[in-house]
């Protein structure tokens, strides 16, 4: 059974001349940029618009996601850091991941020979944001030397993660730092790092005012391509924001107080409900709830209509104020923050709608 509303809508061919857009832009600095599938739950369709957009990687952090996208003639990322219990999927499903365990980069190599493949270990190094990566640089060149060392494994480069934790910006200073140890662990172990990978969308303002450092030639955008957004989520110029939106039906619409009658007992969430008196006023109850999507990361269209509450199944909104007649039936429609999105996109009872 699926229902029409709630539905998500996103918009390809605008994700399509976003990734086209970034593509352009990070090829003027010699980065080729992995487009990150993992807000769209690895919606093969977005990865196809990445594609169509001149993407030639593409990353999620779920191997599921990355199985979903399989048969497409592109290299798979996998960002989230491996787990040793899925050391064989990762590797049949993933061409390239990111890593920072030893006991980790042991299980994949015997996944790899157990299936006679080779999988290639992007090291990740800690430039102090505090998720993934080795934090001491000799701890970095450790592991990339023993991922030379063990069988079935190509070392395919050098690799951060800023600005998801800890809120670290990416600067030209720990930009370089990167840099310096992909060149130390090249000259230790003589080899050639095929990738230096700088950080996510959150790099792009850098790259923008011309301060990535030469020697980084990769980043993994996400949220840029399929939101426009970057650090800070503040917009990023070139791309576009209008990606996504979400439609939701009206199931009641009623004129009544803004205070409820003799309110004493808790909500459904065990809180204790304030209510200010704006007298009588014309109420939209919507047919999707807190499970589905917190309503501090929906923003109503139509910018004459507020969020009032609601709960686990019911958005309840005031549209007394709006210049549209509003009908039972009719939809209503909302852009999200990237949290409201993933909520959206992983919410079995949302549809999810590709216009091409
Ligand atoms: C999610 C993620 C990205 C992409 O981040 P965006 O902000 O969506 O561009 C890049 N790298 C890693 C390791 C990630 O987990």
């Amino acid at each position: 059974m699926s229902q029409t509303l709630p539905c998500l809508f996103v918009d390809l061919p605008v994700v399509r001349a976003n990734a086209q857009a970034m593509v352009e832009l990070c090829e003027a600095s010699g980065i080729h940029p992995v487009g990150i599938t993992k807000l769209a739950c690895g919606a093969p369709e977005v990865a196809e618009a990445f594609v169509e957009g001149g993407i030639r990687v593409v990353g999620d952090s779920r191997v599921n996601n990355l199985a979903k996208f399989k048969d497409l003639p592109v290299e798979k990322l996998l960002l989230r850091i491996p787990s040793v219990s899925n050391a064989l999927d990762t590797v049949r499903y993933a061409d390239v991941s990111l890593n920072s365990e030893p006991h980790t980069v042991r299980a994949l190599s015997a996944a790899a020979v157990a299936l006679g493949r080779t999988h290639k270990v992007i090291v990740m190094h800690d430039l102090g944001d505090l998720r993934e990566g080795c934090f001491s640089a000799d701890d970095t060149v450790a592991l990339a030397r023993l991922v030379t060392e063990l069988p079935g494994l190509t070392l395919e480069g050098l690799g951060t993660n800023l600005a998801c934790y800890g809120g670290v910006e990416p600067t030209t200073d720990n930009q370089q730092q990167l840099v310096d140890i992909a060149h130390r662990i090249e000259r230790e172990l003589g080899v050639k790092l095929q990738v230096v990978s700088g950080a996510s969308s959150a790099a792009l303002p850098l790259l923008l005012r011309g301060g990535m450092p030469e020697g980084v030639n990769q980043l993994r955008l996400g949220a840029s391509l399929l939101m426009g957004i970057g650090l800070n989520d503040d917009p990023i110029p070139g791309t576009s924001q209008d990606t996504m939106r979400l439609g939701v039906e009206i199931v009641e619409l009623k004129e009544k107080p803004s205070v409820p009658v003799n309110s004493t007992a808790l909500d459904a969430f065990g809180n204790k409900p304030v209510f200010e008196d704006f007298g009588i006023r014309k109420r939209a109850i919507c047919a999707i709830g807190k499970q589905d999507v917190n309503f501090d990361d929906l923003i109503p269209q139509d910018k004459a209509v507020r969020i009032i509450g609601g709960s686990s199944d019911h958005l309840i909104l005031d549209v007394t104020d709006s210049d549209l007649d509003y009908q039972v039936g009719d939809t209503v429609y909302f852009a999200l923050s990237y949290g409201g999105a993933l909520q959206c996109m992983t919410s079995e009872y949302v549809r999810k709608e590709y216009l091409h």
